[in-house]
């Protein structure tokens, strides 16, 4: 059949409906999530490369929906934030990993946080009441943040990140190098870590421009004080690699995909598994 422009415009016109539809109806259903326990935390273990052992464990969170099954962050995120859901939820998350991570009492635990949880929430009683409720160290919880926290309402956002750290609190760069200035960033806030994005981590080996890049921001990153951390490491060379041009820790699928706070509990009594390093 052959469609003239009026069918393809109202072809267009019902997609466009149907999308609208249902991201009405994931925003009803993220409303819910929380309340209908959907929401679940996995934890990638982030590996030392001076001592092969687990050091610490990144927590990543899940939607199990009841009718659509697991969903995963990238496809939520957004929308939650654009909803401002991720307020409620950013909060539920900090509270969260603090409970689980009593579990595991020598491991460091790390929170992304959404930009829109700085501009919203009180970040930091949040913070300090789930740290104190759970009995949690504050120096074991380290929160990720991405460029955008700095972007926007920089010197209240800049405030906020040393309250927390004053707390003991560490604060890592996530993505570090994906971003229009991630460098101008390192100077104006002192972070405790550097999270090399895993875009760089794939060249390594391959491609000597990948190399020279990765030395670099570990060289910096060490000159300033802050340790780095490489994510998305999938190959025996690209540890080896990265051990040689001085990283301090991993994650990534060669080690670990994230996994359910059960899975860790085993993992930590699991001597074997920490020399695979
Ligand atoms: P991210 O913080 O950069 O997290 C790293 C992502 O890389 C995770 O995807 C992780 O599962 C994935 N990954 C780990 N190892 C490898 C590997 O070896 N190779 C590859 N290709 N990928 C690997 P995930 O879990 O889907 O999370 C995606 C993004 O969603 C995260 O990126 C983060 O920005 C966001 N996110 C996740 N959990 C939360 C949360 O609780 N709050 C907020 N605000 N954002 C979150
Ligand atoms: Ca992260
Ligand atoms: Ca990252
Ligand atoms: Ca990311």
């Amino acid at each position: 059949a052959k469609m003239d422009g009026r069918g393809a415009f109202r072809f267009f016109e019902e997609r466009m409906n149907d999308k609208l539809v249902s991201r009405k109806r994931m925003e009803s259903d993220l409303r819910q999530a929380i309340l209908r326990d959907e929401l679940k935390l996995h934890y990638q273990p982030q590996v030392d490369l001076n001592t092969n052992e687990i050091k610490g464990v990144e927590a990543l969170i899940r939607w199990y929906h009841q009718d659509r099954g697991l969903i995963g962050p990238d496809e939520f995120i957004g929308l939650a934030e654009e909803t401002g859901l991720i307020v409620s939820i950013g909060e539920w998350v900090i509270r969260e990993a603090c409970r689980q991570a009593t579990e595991w009492p020598d491991l460091s635990f790390a929170v992304n946080v959404s930009p829109v949880q700085f501009r919203n929430g009180n970040l930091v009683e949040i913070v300090r009441s789930a740290l104190q409720e759970e009995g949690a160290n504050p120096a074991r919880l380290e929160l990720e943040i991405t460029e955008g926290v700095l972007l926007a309402q920089t010197d209240q956002s800049i405030d906020t990140l040393l309250a927390l750290q004053a707390m003991g609190v560490r604060i890592a760069m996530d993505d570090f190098g994906t971003g229009y200035s991630s460098l101008s960033y390192l100077r104006r806030f002192p972070f405790d870590k550097i999270k090399i994005d895993k875009s760089f981590i794939t060249g390594l080996g391959t491609c000597s421009d990948a190399d020279s890049i990765i030395e670099a921001i570990i060289g910096l990153g060490a000159s300033m004080g802050m340790t780095s951390n490489a994510e998305g490491v999938e190959t025996a060379d690209q540890v080896d690699l990265l051990r040689k041009h001085g990283c301090n820790e991993v994650q990534g699928l060669f080690f670990s995909l994230p996994l359910p706070s059960e899975s860790i509990t085993e993992l930590m009594s699991d001597w074997e598994w920490n020399k695979k390093a």
